[in-house]
């Protein structure tokens, strides 16, 4: 540090730019952040989403749109926001000057044409290609179940368990899940489901599961299966050379998984996803001990109501989810909740977190039993690293 007079000045000088540089910094990551963000939400209605709506009411559905268009053909003048719902289509061409009732009628075609042909490329199609029947209508309403579920960010405004009708006990319990609906058949019929109980892995030298996460904005939901906390986007891992990007984690208590037998107080679990829509899940077990500050964050800005984001007033940095030592389990099994779609890629962390008593027992109040039953290993390759 020089103390002349001269540097000090120019010291001072440079403070607040590089600050000002910083925000603006900031203010370009947090929108590139919210773009990605959209993508997720809105994925299961296709790339028609309008960026300028609070992420709150951000479901665009296509009545939503259609209104916003007839408003801007009957203004006469093109609005902004419905330019950007408008977005790629043919219709970035300057509105007519004065419209019949035909015209708008056949505006409204247009729209909807264009909105269909959206939806049939969107990339949430991708997610569901496993998916028994690939007619676009069906997928997206099946993307919408499985991000619900564990897939993707719930579709903010839109009550996640709202349709679903299943539970975790009685009638609509686990051992009936694949018979509510032919979307979840997978929950009976299927070969590689989860969770299972972790024994007999073969002991190899795994890779490290590369993590790249950093502090990042996020909201928690009730989405009526669980406590879910959704992200906005940076957070990544990097495993066996493919890139998966952290949507959304939830809890489940008990544990899912079961190590050695062995149930854990509760699980969570991390849910990632790459540019196919394939997933990843990373399962931290929850043994109770030491309070764990990051999930009092996430209870702290617990909704007061069911299907209602709550954003948090401050930023989550997952790595402080994670324990100190890296070692995992692997296998490939399916997701724990309907549709019980398989094909996930599961890494459950061999060294548990802790949470309090106390943080226990919160959840416990809203979820006191959220656990599918372990499901048979039928044989299944499990790696255990070392
Ligand atoms: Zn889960």
């Amino acid at each position: 540090m020089s103390s002349t007079p001269s540097s000090s000045i120019r010291l001072s000088m440079r403070g607040p730019r590089l600050l000002i540089l910083a925000a603006g910094v900031g203010l370009a990551l947090g929108a590139q952040a919210n773009d990605h963000d959209d993508d997720h939400a809105s994925g299961a209605h296709g790339a028609a989403s309008s960026k300028d709506e609070p992420k709150v009411i951000a479901k665009d559905s296509l009545k939503q749109k259609l209104a916003a268009d007839k408003a801007a053909a009957k203004a006469k003048k093109p609005d902004p926001k419905a330019e950007t719902a408008a977005a790629s289509g043919s219709s970035g061409k300057a509105e007519p000057t004065s419209v019949s009732m035909s015209e708008l009628r056949d505006l409204i075609d247009q729209k909807i044409a264009e909105v269909r042909a959206k939806q049939a490329a969107a990339p949430a199609v991708k997610i569901i290609n496993k998916a028994p029947k690939p007619r676009a209508v069906e997928v997206n309403s099946q993307a919408k179940q499985a991000m619900a579920a564990h897939g993707a960010a719930t579709v903010p405004g839109l009550p996640a368990g709202h349709d679903l009708h299943w539970e975790y006990t009685g009638a609509t319990g686990p051992q009936s899940w694949g018979q509510l609906k032919p979307e979840f058949q997978a929950c009976n019929t299927g070969k590689r489901q989860s969770p299972i109980d972790i024994r007999e892995g073969i002991k190899v030298q795994l890779e490290p599961i590369q993590f790249d996460y950093r502090p990042t904005p996020f909201r928690v939901i009730d989405n009526g299966h669980t406590v879910q906390v959704n992200l906005d986007a940076g957070n990544n891992i990097t495993v066996s050379g493919r890139r998966y990007e952290l949507v959304q984690f939830h809890f489940h208590r008990p544990s899912e998984e079961r190590i050695n037998g062995r149930q854990y107080e509760m699980v969570a679990h991390l849910v990632h996803k790459d540019a196919q829509g394939r997933l990843a899940v990373v399962a931290v077990l929850l043994d109770q001990g030491k309070e764990h500050p990051m999930v009092q964050l996430v209870w702290n800005s617990l909704p007061l109501e069911k299907s209602t984001e709550q954003a948090s007033p401050v930023m989550l940095d997952m790595n402080l989810m994670l324990p100190e030592q890296r070692q995992y389990y692997t296998y490939m099994g399916s997701l724990t909740t309907p549709p019980c779609t398989e094909g996930v890629l599961w890494m459950v962390m061999k060294q548990p977190a802790t949470l309090s008593p106390y943080q226990a027992s919160v959840f416990s109040r809203l979820y006191a039993n959220n656990a599918r039953p372990v499901q048979s290993a039928s044989g299944r390759m499990i790696k255990e690293g070392q």
